[in-house]
């Protein structure tokens, strides 16, 4: 039975870190919630326990740091916003050097004492196995990346067979200010330039003869990751990891992803490439560069490891590193609209991992924004969307529109899950980073820390502001 309020509920599918989050949002501000959880009834192949936001994997919600660490400031944002996750976590924390890492059960029991003991949130034990029925007039979908299946395919056949993915094969991003421009080039193959391209979109860094053969060589002998008993989906054809094209043959990759055909060289013209491994833009800032084709299940040490052999990327710093794991989540960015509502349907929102963000505490936070924005629509008010310069406002445009859909290969998608990382932040503006005092040389390591220093510190105070504290 639901809970005594003059509003009616609203309803979040999914007990875990998006959801449990947008249920304490929600009945904090004096609108009841019923929480849909189906662990107790049916499990995951992952969860362990029936309790609330259950930690699958690691204890860690990483860097605690809000002065320099985007995850950091994610964590201040969280806790300023009254964040039940963020909470529990901080009563719970474990020694972990600058990470926050938490007691797992203690930190799960936490949070599921407080939304059970809440006056205004029902907790139900029960699979929903299809999309919420329309006299939900509110609902949250946050049924994570182990969403059971019924309702998997209800959300597919709603938005179409590519809008929802199941298998998450992703190529590493790489910062795009830390590509060397002296040996790689902006160009399309063909010099193309296709719809809203300029011709020199991709940036490119050739490799020799020699230099192919020693990353083939290093790729083949590279260690990788198992897939654990859950992911027993084979690879598909589209995304097959870049060590398994390597041992399918030495020329496989010249005659794939790292095809010279259709570039020259801007700094060498005369000199053909043997290879070229390219990287397209990936974000609408166009601060950040994923490494076309190089999906991998290579250890992420290996991977840094091999891929800062490619020419060009000797100092590369990535924002994310490659995987490949079973994931479901939708193509947020043609789906959903900037408050995460699916498009064409009032009223139903998404949050958590399933909208393409990653890890504990982003999922959380995203359950923190459909949670206040539902509650402002139940309010009859216009949902308030947190200052992009914030890393609320980072990671929501990253799931919401800032990722660029690449349409130079049909078919293919191409929006990839991503951790919260500066490189969602829009720049600085110019002069916004000075030199400290007494410093005579400010450039390389010692500017990149002050540029975090200011992107975090313009995030917490705008996020103040936006929350109106
Ligand atoms: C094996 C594995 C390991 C991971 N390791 C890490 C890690 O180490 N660190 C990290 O930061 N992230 C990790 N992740 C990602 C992690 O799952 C997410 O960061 C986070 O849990 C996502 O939060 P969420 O709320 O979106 O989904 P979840 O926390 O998974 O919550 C979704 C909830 O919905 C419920 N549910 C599903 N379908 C239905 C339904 N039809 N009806 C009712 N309830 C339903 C599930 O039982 C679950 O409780 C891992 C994921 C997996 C699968």
């Amino acid at each position: 039975m639901t809970k005594t309020s003059s509003h009616t509920p609203i309803h979040v599918i999914g007990g875990g870190l998006a959801g449990s989050e947008a249920a304490w949002q929600i009945a904090e501000t004096g609108v009841p919630v019923i929480l849909h959880e189906m662990r107790g009834v049916r499990g995951t192949d992952a969860h362990k326990t029936d309790s609330l936001a259950e930690l699958v994997c690691s204890n860690s919600f990483r860097s605690d740091d809000a002065t320099s660490n985007a995850v950091g400031v994610l964590h201040a944002e969280m806790r300023l916003a009254g964040s039940l996750i963020m909470r529990s976590a901080d009563a719970n924390q474990v020694p972990a050097g600058g990470a926050l890492a938490v007691d797992r059960d203690g930190f799960s029991a936490a949070v599921t004492a407080a939304l059970e003991s809440h006056p205004l949130i029902t907790v139900t034990r029960e699979e929903v196995t299809g999309l919420p029925p329309e006299d939900w007039d509110q609902a949250i979908i946050a049924t994570g990346p182990l969403t059971a299946p019924s309702l998997a395919a209800a959300i597919q056949a709603r938005t179409g067979a590519d809008s929802l993915a199941f298998f998450d094969a992703i190529a590493p991003i790489v910062h795009t200010a830390s590509i060397d421009m002296d040996i790689c080039w902006f160009q399309s193959r063909y010099d193309k330039v296709g719809p809203g391209g300029t011709g020199k979109d991709y940036i490119n860094c050739p490799m020799d003869e020699a230099q192919y053969n020693a990353f083939v060589d290093a790729l083949i002998a590279g260690d990788t990751t198992g897939f654990k008993e859950w992911e027993g989906t084979p690879y598909f054809d589209g995304c097959l990891p870049i060590e398994v094209m390597a041992e399918r043959g030495r020329e496989t990759l010249r005659h794939g992803p790292m095809k010279p055909m259709g570039l020259t060289n801007a700094h060498n013209p005369t000199v053909k490439a043997y290879a070229v491994v390219q990287l397209r833009q990936d974000n609408a800032l166009g601060t950040l560069y994923n490494m076309v084709g190089f999906q991998t299940k290579l250890k992420y040490g290996a991977q840094a490891e091999i891929f800062r052999l490619i020419p060009g990327l000797e100092n590369a710093e990535f924002a994310r590193l490659g995987g490949l794991h079973r994931n479901t989540y939708i193509n947020s960015p043609t789906l959903l609209d900037r408050s995460l509502t699916l498009k064409g349907r009032p009223g139903l929102r998404f949050a958590g991992q399933i909208t393409g963000c990653e890890g504990y505490v982003e999922s959380a936070s995203i359950g923190l924004l459909a949670g206040r924005f539902a509650v402002a629509e139940r309010l009859s008010q216009t949902p308030s969307l947190p200052p992009v310069t914030t890393a609320f406002g980072a990671l929501l445009n990253h799931i919401t529109g800032g990722h660029i859909v690449s349409d130079d290969e049909p078919g293919k998608r191409s929006f990839q899950p991503m951790n919260v990382n500066f490189g969602l932040f829009p720049p600085l503006e110019p002069g916004a980073v000075v030199r400290p005092e007494g410093l005579k040389r400010f450039r390389g390591k010692d500017k990149a820390v002050a540029k975090k220093q200011a992107t975090a510190a313009r995030a917490l105070e705008d996020c103040a502001r936006w929350l109106g504290r």
